[in-house]
């Protein structure tokens, strides 16, 4: 039997294991499917570097040759207009290196399972989860799984759920509420041929701006040749627009002058991807038993590609109050409840930065243009989101968009969109 079961093997699920095995508590990681496999979310922020040094996997990530991403790029829809930022502009503490990386997630998400297995995490694939096992108080006791259909149950001190947007406990305890304000629907493939030209932004990451509803566009190289491309817009948006793929996809690439230029000679080389759904956030990440890491937890809008970030800093902060439950034997939510407060301000500070963004489109290209600001906002784009009194060009957003707001005929006023800026609640559903 181990200390721990992860219902899991992805990021959030496998940088736990490794965390867990470092501090000498056993715990088996249970996957439902046999690595490598097929995962959207290709493109980190620098934030990611500090965990990967903590669980030695860097050196790994560097063996492999994933294209290094320096920064990112933004175009506006028209006139061919587009501005950038570099990593490096900004030091990190304890981060040495200037960029991070774009990955093919089958192949990251294999090795860093192979690696807490090399750490100690007894790792078994092709397990289903059916539903994590609670006693009578509610106080989780183990999990039934599947190998096909033989079901069996497994017993732990303490359960953790890292299954991702399959959400399999929060679905089970029915406290996973779907974010009010975004709905957002991803269409995406990998290409060949695309032209990403030959600047210093040739392996940055390129957000294209669609002339829709929260409409833009990823560009993400995953090698020399191969291009992930993703058509993202309100689920209503797509609902109106869409025929069939080809000319869903044709149709919306086509509205970013500077997207047409670079997909002029592109050619598919997979099928589409489809992605709905997947804002979200549970009423609790903690119980007695369990807590839940990663997007099993709470998923905010990837505009920023924070996703893989908070799955391994999710782990990290787990880690730490997993380890003082085995040193005092105490399993209970309020034990655990410190590493929700955490986890929900880190993911806090994305959602309130994804919400001003769509809030005001201009603003964000003003602000990551200006001196005064554009440090800050370049801070928050590496994932240094943990700690809210550290971002105060949040606030300074808020007030501009409040001035916005009360200013007749300001410049900016017919680019204010409805989207509700109100402060997140410190818990509960942002
Ligand atoms: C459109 C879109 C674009 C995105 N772009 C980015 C990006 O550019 N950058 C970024 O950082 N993030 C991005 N993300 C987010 C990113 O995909 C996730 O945040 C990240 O994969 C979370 O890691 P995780 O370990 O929590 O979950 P996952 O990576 O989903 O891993 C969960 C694992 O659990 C397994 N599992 C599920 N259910 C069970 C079960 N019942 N039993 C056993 N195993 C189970 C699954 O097979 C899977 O391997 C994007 C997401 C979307 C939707």
């Amino acid at each position: 039997m181990s200390d721990v079961i992860i219902i899991g093997g992805g990021p959030a699920g496998s940088t736990l294991g490794c965390y867990l095995s470092q501090a000498g508590i056993s715990n088996i990681i249970l996957e439902k499917a046999f690595h490598p496999r097929p995962h959207v979310g290709e493109s980190m922020v620098t934030a990611s570097t500090r965990v990967f040094q903590e669980i030695g996997f860097l050196e790994v990530m560097e063996r492999e040759g994933f294209v290094k991403k320096y920064g990112a790029t933004w175009h506006a829809p028209s006139n061919r207009g587009k501005f950038a930022i570099a990593f490096g502009e900004f030091p990190q503490e304890g981060i040495e290196q200037d960029y991070t990386y774009h990955v093919d997630r089958s192949q990251f998400d294999l090795l860093l399972l192979k690696h807490a297995e090399s750490f100690g995490s007894k790792v078994i694939q092709g397990v289903v989860v059916k539903r994590v096992l609670m006693d009578e108080n509610g106080r989780a006791t183990g999990v039934r799984a599947a190998i096909d259909d033989v079901e069996f149950d497994m017993h732990a001190k303490l359960v953790v759920d890292a299954s991702g947007r399959d959400t399999l406990l929060g679905r089970q305890l029915r406290i996973k509420k779907k974010d009010p304000i975004f709905n957002q629907y991803a269409v995406h493939a990998w290409y060949k041929g695309l032209d990403r030209g030959d600047d210093e932004s040739k392996d940055h990451i390129h957000i294209y701006f669609l002339p829709v509803e929260r409409g833009w566009v990823w560009q993400i190289p995953i090698t020399e040749e191969i291009t992930s491309v993703g058509v993202v817009v309100d689920k209503q948006v797509f609902k109106e627009l869409f025929t069939d793929m080809d000319a869903y996809f044709q149709k919306m690439t086509e509205t970013n002058d500077n997207l047409v230029h670079t997909m002029r000679h592109a050619r598919r080389i997979n099928e589409y991807k489809t992605e709905g759904d997947y804002s979200y956030s549970m009423d609790s990440f903690v119980g007695d038993g369990y807590l839940m890491v990663g997007d099993a937890a709470r998923f905010v809008d990837p505009i920023f590609s924070s996703g893989v970030s908070i799955a391994l800093y999710s782990a990290k902060f787990a880690a730490d109050r997993i380890k003082k439950a085995f040193d005092t034997d105490d399993f209970s939510a309020e034990m655990f409840q410190p590493y929700e407060e955490k986890l929900r301000g880190g993911a806090n500070v994305w959602y309130e930065f994804i919400r001003l963004y769509y809030k005001l489109l201009p603003l964000f290209t003003h602000f990551i243009q200006s001196p005064k600001h554009r440090l800050q906002v370049l801070q928050l784009l590496q994932g240094e989101v943990f700690d809210r009194q550290e971002v105060p060009v949040l606030d300074a957003m808020r007030k501009y968009i409040e001035a916005v707001e009360k200013t007749e005929g300001h410049f900016f006023k017919a680019h204010l969109s409805d989207i509700s800026i109100d402060p997140v609640p410190e818990t509960g559903v942002a």
